[in-house]
């Protein structure tokens, strides 16, 4: 049975089109089940239908639309009840109904399977004996297999629109991941690369230095051509967005792509082909890992390698006509593509690979553009030149929608720009409840150095900062030195405010790529401090680089990741005394009178464990930083990548929330300053929750900066703690959610979270 599944899966993977799935199932499950009928129904929810899609062995004329209500017959039932049915003579069961057209009338055993698709029951899978007889176990079993494996066809091809495409006048929605706030009606650009790597025939040189030279020569233009994108973007972009492209800047080095071009060319190459082979190679790479944000990195690596090719093709250059309501589409829209288009007409995003990490998502976010990521059962052609509505808070897409709902949009998307206009005015108040109570706001960091003070607003200093990411953009080790230059430059540029740098985070889902952990459950593996730990000389150069660069500037703070136990601590503790001492000896050989200062102690807590040894700890740091991302990782059992199990990790799950309560409770009674720096912080209502709690710093990405501090002007403790209240009677997050909403529709805050004022 099981090679018997394999094949039928296998051919159906194959098959150009929904409909020839559909064909080829019911053909070799017919076969394979020895009955005379197998038919597939699916649901179509407009028409409260089911519609007989394919069937071998009943007579379905192609323009005919074989139906059955929702409610009737034994298609119904198996669906209804989410189990198969196994009947031996079907025409005396009371639920029977004939469908008289197709000549079902000759048929008695029937086996149905309903087919379900995260837990939505997309239609039934149905064999038909014309001798009645129960079906066997196995019979059974091989059906409700085939149906599951089915499940995730149909809903592959649903979200493609192909499914109720057939019944509906215009095409449903599709269902992407939200990249980046905000409602965007235009028409889909497909936005193509100038040049593909793809297409380069390999082809050999004998004048290498000839090619060396063409090679370093598109290098340059593609630097001039960076610039120029970076200027043309700089004027509504933040700073720290803009970092993108030194990031690009940075990959054309010799000791990045530069040295791998060349040497393929020394090896004999041609230009072209070497860009080709050193990129792919790289692509590779990154694409094989298995963490998201480094993943994200092979779209750059591939953009930039196409941006020299069309230089050395001569390529470049290319005008678009793009139209007047710009939505850009790709297969991946890159930083540069996105760069690329005129900004007043750029009105939204939509990007089939990638997601919320990727720098197209981190630059519309900051450009306050509309962003939907990850729709990657959609062919590109499919929305060529199609009128689009972008839901970038739902991840909905309207495909050529009706007059009246584009209408509905408009006036969302209207009333979202006063909204933001509104909320950007007051950048620079304080941040404080509406009755006065202060709340310090301050920014994660990490993805680069500099931070366009004026352009923030009011912050109070950066939270978090995650030192991991310089570590993944190398090919080694950074040195100290390296370090050193980095965190110089980051504590500089926020002299006077406390930066929080938290030591090497990684392992989880954020491995190096020249330093390899190969784990079945990487994410409760050797990760943060326990991988540091087990190496010290990684551990003391890093904060010794950390405390170097502190002298003189004295707003350094250090976070530790993923405490589990006391020994945890006092080791950290112990090895930073120890650089301490180093750096201090140092220091005061060259300089007797010289300073430095002992920076404060932290502990993140996200690992569950911490919470029952928070007095211990409280005795050993100064303060505590509540990383709600993992928190609610660890807390639900629910790998945070992983999408089969969205569904699960929720940061407002009552367990979190208790959780979050008693830390705060514990922290207070303890006199420990403790701060939240993982995402829900930045959430309308999760930052509504966290203070109504008592917590009174809160750390979030730049993007976020403005909304909370606008909510939090505009509610009163009072009405957050009767929020609070409520929401931690909810044993549910959606109810929880749904407090918050009415709260803040209440308040005349609902635009922070959905579409609208
Ligand atoms: C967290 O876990 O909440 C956090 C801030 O750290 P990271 O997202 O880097 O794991
Ligand atoms: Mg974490």
């Amino acid at each position: 049975m099981l090679t018997v599944l394999q094949r039928i899966v296998e051919a159906v993977n194959q098959a150009p089109d929904l409909d020839a799935a559909l064909r080829m199932i019911v053909q070799k499950a017919r076969a394979a089940l020895g009955s005379d009928v197998c038919s597939v129904y699916l649901a179509d929810h407009e028409q409260q239908q089911f519609v007989m899609m394919a069937t071998e062995g009943l007579q379905l004329d192609e323009n005919e639309r074989v139906t059955l209500n929702f409610g009737e017959g034994l298609i119904s039932l198996a669906a209804q009840r989410e189990e198969p049915l196994n009947i031996a003579n079907a025409n005396e069961h009371p639920n029977f109904k004939l469908v008289e057209s197709v000549g079902e009338e000759a048929y008695r055993a029937m086996l149905v399977a309903p087919i379900i698709h995260q837990r939505k029951v997309l239609g039934v899978l149905a064999a038909q004996q014309k001798k009645a007889r129960a079906f066997s176990g196995e019979e059974e079993a091989f059906i409700v297999t085939l149906a599951a494996q089915l499940a995730t066809v149909i809903a592959h091809a649903e979200a493609r629109g192909l499914v109720s495409g057939h019944y509906s006048p215009w095409l449903r929605n599709l269902n992407g991941l939200p990249g980046a706030p905000g409602v965007a009606i235009g028409q889909a650009f497909i936005g193509r690369p100038a040049a593909t790597l793809s297409s380069v025939v390999p082809r050999r040189t004998e004048y290498p230095w000839r090619e060396i030279h063409k090679f370093r020569k598109a290098v340059m233009q593609t630097r001039m051509e960076l610039r120029a994108l970076a200027d043309q973007v700089a004027d509504y972009v933040a700073e720290d967005t803009l970092a993108i492209f030194d990031v690009y800047q940075s990959m054309l080095d010799a000791a990045s792509l530069g040295d791998a071009v060349e040497a393929k060319i020394k090896d004999g190459w041609m230009a072209q082909t070497a860009v080709k082979m050193a990129v792919e190679g790289f692509v590779a790479k990154f694409e094989d890992l298995d963490d998201s944000y480094l993943r994200e990195r092979a779209v750059d690596i591939r953009d930039l390698g196409q941006r020299v090719l069309s230089f050395l093709q001569e390529k470049n250059g290319l005008q678009h006509n793009f139209p007047d309501t710009c939505i850009l589409i790709a297969e991946e829209v890159t930083a540069s593509m996105l760069a690329g288009v005129p900004r007043k007409k750029l009105q939204g995003l939509v990007s089939l690979q990638g997601s919320a990490n990727s720098h197209a998502a981190i630059m519309a976010r900051s450009m306050g553009i509309p962003a939907v990521f990850g729709l990657s059962d959609v062919p590109l052609s499919y929305l060529h030149d199609q009128h689009l509505i972008v839901d970038g808070y739902s991840g909905e897409i309207f495909v050529n929608p009706p007059a009246q709902l584009i209408q509905e949009y408009e006036v969302l998307r209207a009333e979202e720009y006063e909204l933001a206009e509104m909320v950007a005015e007051h950048r620079d108040a304080e941040a404080c409840t509406l009755d006065g109570v202060p709340v310090s706001l301050q920014i994660n960091a990490g993805m680069n150095v500099e931070h366009d003070q004026e352009r923030l607003g009011h912050y109070e200093g950066i939270g978090l900062y995650r030192t991991e990411i310089p570590f993944m953009m190398r090919e080694r080790f950074p040195t100290e030195s390296e370090q050193y230059e980095l965190y110089l430059s980051v504590l500089k540029s926020t002299a006077g405010l406390p930066v929080v740098m938290r030591t090497l985070d990684v392992g989880g889902d954020k491995p190096l790529p020249y330093f390899p952990i190969h784990e079945d459950n990487p994410f409760l593996g050797w990760r943060g401090i326990r991988m540091t730990l087990d190496h010290p000389e990684i551990f003391l150069v890093q904060v010794r680089a950390m405390l170097r660069a502190n002298i003189g500037i004295d707003n350094l703070q250090i976070l530790l990741p993923m405490i589990t136990s006391l020994d945890e601590v006092d080791e950290s503790a112990r090895l930073i005394n120890q650089a301490y001492f180093e750096v201090r000896n140092e220091l005061l050989q060259k300089d007797r009178n010289a300073h430095i200062s002992r920076p404060k102690i932290g502990v993140m807590i996200e690992v569950p464990a911490l919470l029952y040894q928070l007095d211990a700890v409280a005795k050993r740091v100064d303060f505590f930083s509540v990383g709600t991302n993992d928190l609610t990782q660890y807390l639900l059992a629910v790998d945070r990548n992983n999408s089969r199990v969205a569904g699960i990790y929720d940061n407002f799950h009552p367990a979190v929330l208790h959780a979050l309560q008693f830390i705060m409770q514990r922290c207070a009674a303890l006199q420990k300053p403790v701060s939240v720096c993982g995402e829900m912080a930045g959430d309308p209502g999760g930052a509504l929750l966290l203070v109504a709690m008592g917590y009174r710093k809160l750390s979030m990405t730049t993007h976020n900066l403005d909304k909370t501090r606008w909510i939090l002007r505009h509610v009163d403790s009072k009405t957050m703690h009767i929020l609070l209240s409520q929401v931690m009677q909810a044993t549910h997050p959606d109810q929880v959610r749904r407090l918050i909403r009415i709260k803040l529709e209440s308040l005349g805050l609902g635009g922070f979270v959905r579409a609208g004022k």
